[in-house]
């Protein structure tokens, strides 16, 4: 077991050095064509491949050669503080590959997570999808279903998904669906959907406030039919799970929100490479920008705003290191994953609206990147469970009661 500590290791910070280079001198430089181009930036995440930064191998590295649990914040970080929206169009997949890791057999994972990836040459793409049109906070109202056919070993999946990162344009789409629904949340199971099976199709595509280099669409779930072993754990677990749940004895919890529980420090650490990078902007601006024959920032009006922009980054990063530390341990206590989600959703959007203020008539439009910026935090608010589900989970843990 390794001992918290916010001091990197040797691995780490060149990791941390290694991806800032790539989001300076590759992702940023794109940021702005991207985002006005709204559409996945495929030569971006060919680099990102070609360096090893996309790839199966950088998350297994991330997620499970790290007693530390660290690596993926500071990746993340780093990553985020180049551009959201490419940044999620080169993790997006780690998404899909979570959702298999949480739920799959090792078996499965050897199977189905490199497949989300593809190589270099033949870049390929995962989803994972949950949400559904009246299904996104409240998973348990979740309507698309998984039947058996056991004549052939197959289930047969049909709904909509929606708001789904590379819905659509992913190889492999990773889906909750019920499978018993007198169970609500707990007859959930999550299940691999193989490239080209017929029956799964792209919905509408969403026209975004801001990300707007990362792909989100629907996906129509038409009598799509994969084998058995596309069932994530075997049929084996989920029968003895839900025999478990009938009993009335504690099921282990869904699907769906293990995955979740699992990425929120890493949805947190997203959220402050963007702020990062609008207080790094708008520290340099403010030193450079003279109104009343002196910089702005020799007004305490606007330094206190900067003092406070790196007070409220460096308390996010705390938070998020020490989730992602207790999580590594299987320590958590009391919701520490949402708590650093929570604030660091804050956190971003609260430093890039004051960075927007800092700069001005300058912060508000296209040439600059703040406004950019700002619209990219928002969505750190919203997905991976809203700020106020955070606040939900977060109030449940701490009361022992069932908040409602
Ligand atoms: C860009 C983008 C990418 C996404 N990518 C994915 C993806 O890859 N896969 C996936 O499965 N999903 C994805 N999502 C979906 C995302 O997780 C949901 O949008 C989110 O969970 C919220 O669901 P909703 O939008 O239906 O909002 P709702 O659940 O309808 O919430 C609306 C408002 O009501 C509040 N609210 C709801 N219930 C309560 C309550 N009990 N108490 C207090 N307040 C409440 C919410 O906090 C929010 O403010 C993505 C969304 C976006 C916008």
């Amino acid at each position: 077991m390794a001992d918290f500590s916010m001091e990197l290791n040797e691995d780490q910070l060149q990791i941390q050095k290694w991806v800032h280079d790539f989001s300076e001198n590759v992702i940023r430089p794109a940021a702005e064509e991207w985002d006005e181009r709204e559409e996945t930036p495929w030569p971006i995440i060919e680099e990102a491949a070609k360096i090893g930064l996309y790839g199966w191998e950088i998350m297994a590295e991330g997620m499970l050669n790290d007693p530390t649990g660290l690596t993926m914040p500071v990746m993340l970080e780093e990553l985020f503080w180049g551009d959201a929206g490419i940044g999620l169009s080169i993790m997006g997949s780690g998404l899909a590959a979570a959702g298999i890791a949480a739920s799959g057999t090792p078996e499965q994972v050897m199977e189905f997570v490199p497949q989300c990836y593809g190589t270099a040459d033949d870049i390929k793409l995962g989803a994972f999808a949950s949400s559904e049109p009246d299904a996104g906070s409240d998973v348990a109202a979740m309507r698309t279903s998984a039947k058996y056919d056991e004549a052939k070993d197959e289930w047969v999946l049909n709904g909509t998904k929606t708001w789904i990162t590379n819905g659509g344009i992913a190889d492999v789409h990773v889906i909750v669906a019920v499978v018993d629904p007198e169970l609500g949340s707990r007859g959930h199971a999550s299940f691999v959907v193989p490239p080209n099976t017929p029956g799964l199709s792209q919905g509408q595509k969403f026209k975004k406030h801001g990300i707007r280099a990362s792909h989100t669409a629907e996906v129509i779930l038409d009598d799509v039919r994969v084998p058995g072993n596309c069932l994530l754990g075997g049929k084996d677990k989920l029968d003895e799970r839900l025999a478990r749940v009938r009993e009335g004895k504690p099921g282990n919890s869904n699907a769906a929100m293990q995955t979740f529980e699992a990425t929120r420090p890493a949805v947190g650490a997203q959220a402050i490479g963007v702020a990062r990078a609008a207080y790094e902007y708008s520290l340099e601006y403010a030193k450079e920008r003279v109104q009343f024959g002196r910089p702005i920032i020799m007004n305490q009006s606007i330094a206190f705003m900067l003092a406070d922009m790196a007070t409220e980054i460096d308390a996010s990063r705390a938070l998020i290191y020490r989730a992602a530390w207790l999580g590594k341990q299987r320590k958590y206590k009391y919701a520490e994953g949402s708590m650093a989600k929570l604030k660091a959703g804050r956190t971003a959007t609260w430093v890039t609206e004051r960075a927007i203020q800092i700069l001005g008539g300058y912060g508000y439009v296209r040439e600059y990147p703040v406004e950019r910026w700002h619209r990219d935090a928002k969505i750190h608010d919203i997905f991976e469970g809203t700020e106020q589900i955070q606040q939900l989970v977060i109030s449940r843990a701490i009361s022992g009661l069932r908040i409602e």
